[in-house]
């Protein structure tokens, strides 16, 4: 057995450039985020070995014992941090654990009830070519165009005149809190039961700094690899008379083995979000996003809904005449990753949308603070405004690589030589 730099150094070489990648650059995707050395050696851990069809206790293959020790840990500090009565930590990913929450609770044809796609919904939530909108009657509910915010009343209409089977919170571009219990009332109303998907902002809630879901929501289901700063991996959390039949929709339902390693990552991330310094990292973040989006306001961009809530904002670029697919190059150009957006009623196609959005998380993990996200926000609208100029993007993607240099990332792991 070989180290994988004389094994396989075409491989090593590209994990060797990633690193130097996500060190130099300002990552400013609102969906990533960079997990501790503790996360990162579970998740790398001989756990891979392992098969663990099955549950604690309960297993269809032997040899169990430390997987068993691994999945109770996990969900125990799972339940514990978010105050839920039962959790399931197998999901591979988040697809995957909204896809075990609805086949729980719903049949295919059944109708579900989501956030428009378009008004900053997820795929899972109902999209035509995703499995949710292939199996299910879709119907969605949107942002009102006066203030972009969640329209409830309409939500309310809409519920009572369509009679969904279950109403869908959360989403992946929704810069707002959500309002779970009108949510949960008029679910109420309608005869349906609550999923809150709260894979975005579910590390603001163990940081009690966002309304937390799980009191009102029949099931929640998250992922951990954003906010929660965990492996890339799905989580489902609901009241105790859901835990069998979610137990059930996982496995065998959905996955075959669980990805031992991978659980065993989401326990050390979920013990992290315990401690009281998390508390402090996600109350950053949400007053990082709101210094940039203060900040990009005042240099004349059009915040939508006016600023956040949370960790991220959508900028509609198209007002000062740029493409949200322009944007996005051009900020790649300056060393910043964000990404293109659709806003609520956009106007123009999906890959050339009229936004972007941009998120704060992994540029908290890195120790920034406002003082950074306002110099970040001028260098975001310096190089939006001079997009067609090179070199005013190569003079910011220099000063971005001193400001990255200043907060530096996975210090232990080898840089290679920049090429
Ligand atoms: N739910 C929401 C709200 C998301 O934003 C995402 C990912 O972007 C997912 C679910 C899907 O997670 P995954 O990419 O792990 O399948």
């Amino acid at each position: 057995s070989q180290p994988l730099a004389q094994s396989d150094p075409e491989i090593a070489a590209a994990i060797e450039h990633e690193v130097l990648r996500q060190h130099e650059g300002l990552e400013m995707i609102a969906s990533e985020n960079f997990v501790s050395q503790a996360v990162l050696e579970a998740a790398g851990s001989v756990f891979t070995n392992k098969y663990a069809e099955g549950y604690p206790g309960r297993r269809y293959y032997g040899g169990c014992e430390f997987a068993d020790v691994v999945e109770n840990l996990a969900r125990d500090r799972a339940k514990q941090l978010f105050g839920a009565e039962h959790a399931n930590v197998q999901p591979h990913s988040g697809s995957q654990a909204n896809a075990s929450a609805y086949m729980a609770v719903l049949q295919p044809g059944d109708t579900i009830l989501g956030l428009d796609l378009a008004h900053g919904g997820h795929l899972t939530h109902g999209h035509k070519l995703n499995f949710s909108g292939k199996l299910f009657r879709v119907v969605s509910y949107g942002v009102r165009k006066d203030t972009e915010v969640i329209d409830y009343d309409e939500l309310e209409q809409t519920a009572l005149r369509e009679k969904p089977k279950v109403i869908i919170g959360g989403g992946s571009a929704y810069p707002r809190h959500f309002d779970f219990p009108r949510m949960r009332a008029i679910a109420d109303k309608a005869g349906a039961l609550l999923i809150v998907d709260m894979a975005h902002f579910a590390g603001l809630v163990a940081g009690g700094v966002h309304p937390s879901p799980v009191p009102h929501a029949h099931i929640s289901t998250t992922t951990t690899h954003k906010t929660l700063r965990g492996p890339r991996a799905g989580l489902i959390l609901s009241k105790q008379e859901f835990a069998a039949a979610i137990d059930k929709s996982v496995f065998p339902g959905q996955q075959g083995g669980p990805l031992v390693h991978i659980v065993a990552a989401k326990a050390a991330a979920f013990r992290e979000a315990l401690q009281p310094d998390f508390r402090v990292y996600a109350a950053q973040i949400v007053a990082n996003a709101k210094a940039l989006a203060e900040t990009l306001a005042s240099e004349g961009y059009r915040v939508i809904s006016g600023g956040t809530d949370t960790h991220l904002m959508l900028i509609d670029v198209f007002a000062k005449g740029i493409l949200g697919s322009e944007a996005e190059a051009a900020l790649g150009e300056a060393g910043i990753t964000v990404n293109k957006n659709a806003i609520p009623f956009d106007t123009n196609p999906p890959l050339k949308p009229s936004g972007i959005r941009i998120g704060t998380p992994a540029l908290t993990t890195r120790g920034m603070k406002e003082a950074e996200m306002r110099v970040i926000g001028r260098w975001i609208t310096e190089a939006l405004d001079r997009r067609n100029d090179p070199q005013t993007l190569t003079k910011i993607r220099g000063q971005v690589l001193e400001l990255a240099e200043q907060f530096p990332l996975y210090g232990w792991l080898r840089h290679p030589a920049p090429v």
